[in-house]
């Protein structure tokens, strides 16, 4: 041990004391040697490695000869409103065999690292909840810099789960998939999402949402034949790319978005109905009471509803139909899902207004999918996961306006996955 190192040790014991502020550092591998404020809102922290020794990256050899040491300062955390530096005195010790000395390795920074493996940690996690550029305004550091910070923890965070921010890499397979598209900004270009709908876990965004592109992407799964089910919306261009990636694979229309649809169609409706002179005083701030499901609406409010439907015989009926579906997909079982939606279907075109009919269409185009859903129903009922996934991932676009690509957004939804 060189003499320097007992010098400062000594001025430990003399001045801890006197030392107004101590910073937790926890981190084991180091002693504090000492602090001190330093200029501006910083606290340095002299430190030096506890161990002893080092092993020789030439030969192997162990060596405990000190044959020097540099001091390098290394930004650390920031402490409330302290920015923490380490003083660290990083030594060179004396290979025997090679004759030559050699640095040990900096096990708080890494090699080559001006900053401390916890501060871009620290850095990372805040560039997750964060715009980029706001974290890297806030702790006066490159937007790159925290780019790459978040980067590294997010591919070290994947490691673990034997994921990786590789593009091209192989994914686990679900049994059942859900797929979905977004846009970074709407109706600018899509990307498409894929999940597990089982561990919910967000698996991949992959560029684009044409067939090829959803080809290529489907195709990393790493075993394409165990997909039992993919689940999807209707409007979606997935299904050709599917049939094609995933030939064996029961394509899945979420109850989500078959009365979505539904409800798109009855709000013209209502919406008709309450700009027409007889529904307008009586639908007059009323037009939730036709919106809500039908169990959700109080006693009083069904009273109400009942009224003024009474007074509306059209617009009753259609509500009726609004609420036959909704039930329909409440009580039907896969023994007597088809022959019901079948009743349904002839029930709307019979009696149904013309933006019910027109609202018909998916229910022939999407038959089959639209029924496979009861087979799925105890997976998928748990409802609109995909559709989650993706309001979570909208939420996070809005919020990270610092996101202007993929990659970027990319990174923060995987990261997501499974958290
Ligand atoms: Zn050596």
């Amino acid at each position: 041990m060189s003499e320097k190192h007992t010098i400062d040790e000594q001025r430990v014991r003399e001045h801890e004391p006197k030392q107004g502020i101590i910073v937790p550092l926890d981190l084991p591998e180091f002693e504090i040697l000492s602090q001190s404020k330093g200029p501006g809102e910083s606290l340095e922290v002299q430190v030096r490695a506890k161990q002893e020794s080092a092993v020789c990256p030439r030969c192997g050899e162990e060596s405990s000869k000190v044959h020097d040491s540099r001091k390098r300062v290394k930004r650390d955390i920031q402490l409330g409103a302290y920015q923490v530096y380490l003083v660290e005195r990083i030594r060179r010790f004396r290979c025997e065999t090679c004759a030559k000395p050699f640095t040990e390795t900096d096990s708080a920074c890494g090699k080559y690292q001006r900053t401390t493996e916890r501060f871009r940690h620290q850095i990372a996690k805040q560039a997750c909840q964060r715009p980029l550029t706001h974290v890297a305004q806030e702790l006066e550091v490159g937007p790159r810099f925290v780019h790459d910070c978040l980067q590294a923890w997010i591919e070290k965070k994947l490691q673990k789960k034997g994921r990786s921010l590789d593009e091209q890499a192989k994914l686990p397979t679900p049994q059942i998939l859900g797929i979905d598209e977004f846009a970074l900004r709407k109706g600018h270009h899509y990307d498409t999402i894929l999940c597990d709908l089982e561990s919910r876990d967000v698996l991949e965004v992959g560029d684009g949402r044409k067939k090829e592109e959803v080809i290529e992407l489907l195709e990393r799964l790493r075993n394409p034949d165990a997909v039992k089910a993919v689940s999807m919306d209707m409007s979606a261009s997935f299904r050709p790319a599917v049939q094609e990636a995933l030939p064996k694979a029961q394509i899945v229309v979420d109850h989500f978005h078959v009365i979505q649809h539904l409800m798109k169609a009855f709000r013209k409706v209502l919406s008709s109905w309450a700009h027409r002179k007889e529904g307008i005083v009586l639908l007059h701030r009323k037009q939730h009471l036709f919106l809500k499901a039908k169990e959700d609406l109080t006693e009083a409010e069904t009273q109400e509803r009942e009224r003024i439907g009474a007074r509306l015989p059209l617009l009753e009926k259609a509500w009726q139909l609004k609420e036959a579906l909704r039930a329909w997909y409440a009580t039907a079982t896969v023994a007597d899902a088809a022959e019901r939606l079948d009743a349904w279907i002839k029930h709307v075109q019979q009696e149904g207004p013309d933006a019910l009919q027109k609202a018909l269409s998916p229910f022939k185009n999407w038959r089959q999918e639209i029924l496979a859903f009861f087979e799925y129903l105890p997976i998928l009922v748990s409802n609109g996961f995909v559709e989650g996934k993706n309001n979570r991932t909208k939420a996070i676009m809005r919020q990270a306006y610092g996101y202007r690509n993929r990659h970027n957004l990319r990174m923060r939804i995987l990261l997501g996955a499974g958290t």
